[in-house]
């Protein structure tokens, strides 16, 4: 009885951490809500954000334009230590190992690109422990979905609690134009934020060591969709090792 209500909870957990980066539905915020969604912007200032990146959407903090913090993620304990760069909040090295992904059926189009962003994180190489996989049914970790999202390709959400990011949101009519490297480069890109990547050439995340400032073949390189280089950079994968 005790794990059922336990299944319950995490089936309910997890149908309001999906709704939280879509557009807002406007729930009357509780105390306890809004006392998190407090902490999750004094999380993201402190992580060196600015307050003209950040946009409230309702229900999630959307940052340099493709990033998703939702209001009720868990905030890890503590300042962010010092020194590609992270959000400071990663995936346990288990949940690293085995990152199900649901391709949500207004993406199966595009499965080949998801596949090759997934070979791409799958195949960086040395010392690393991460592995992504398509999964067709429950559970999963990661569900992938087209979006109308203006002029944003994409949205990747942060990892909270140990876990990646639960949502990429890909704007499916915006990306059709491009060439396949360019649509599976924001599908990889997005992939990158769910397991802690900030952008490599905007403030904001913790530098990982071993890795530059700034660097201009990064994948993770935010506001180049289209543009942007369509393979993970040396640094891009020296930054992945460390961390996971
Ligand atoms: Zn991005």
């Amino acid at each position: 009885m005790k794990k059922n209500l336990q299944t319950l909870a995490s089936i309910v957990l997890s149908a309001l951490l999906l709704a939280s980066c879509g557009k807002s539905m406007d729930a009357p915020a509780t105390p306890e809500k809004k006392d998190n969604a407090d902490k999750v912007l004094t999380f993201i200032h402190s992580l060196g954000f600015s307050q003209n990146s950040i946009v409230d959407n309702g229900n999630a903090y959307i940052v340099d334009e493709d990033i998703c913090f939702p209001k009720d993620m868990e905030v890890p304990e503590g300042k962010p230590s010092t020194e590609q760069k992270w959000i400071g909040n990663k995936l346990t090295a288990a949940n690293a190992m085995n990152i199900r992904i649901k391709v949500d059926p207004s993406m199966a189009s595009m499965m080949p690109e998801i596949n090759s962003a997934i070979n791409q994180w799958n195949n960086i190489g040395g010392d690393i422990a991460l592995h992504f996989s398509i999964v067709t049914g429950s559970p999963y970790d990661i569900l992938i979905k087209d979006s109308d999202l203006g002029t944003t390709c994409g949205l990747g959400a942060y990892p909270s609690g140990g876990k990646a990011g639960n949502l990429i949101q890909i704007h499916k009519a915006h990306i059709a134009g491009y060439d396949f490297a360019h649509r599976q480069r924001t599908i990889t890109h997005e992939m990158g934020h769910t397991i802690s990547f900030t952008h490599t050439n905007e403030a904001g995340g913790q530098l990982i060591p071993g890795t530059p400032v700034t660097e201009a073949s990064s994948l993770m390189n935010g506001h180049e969709c289209g543009v942007g280089v369509t393979v993970l950079s040396d640094y891009d994968k020296i930054a992945a090792r460390w961390l996971y």
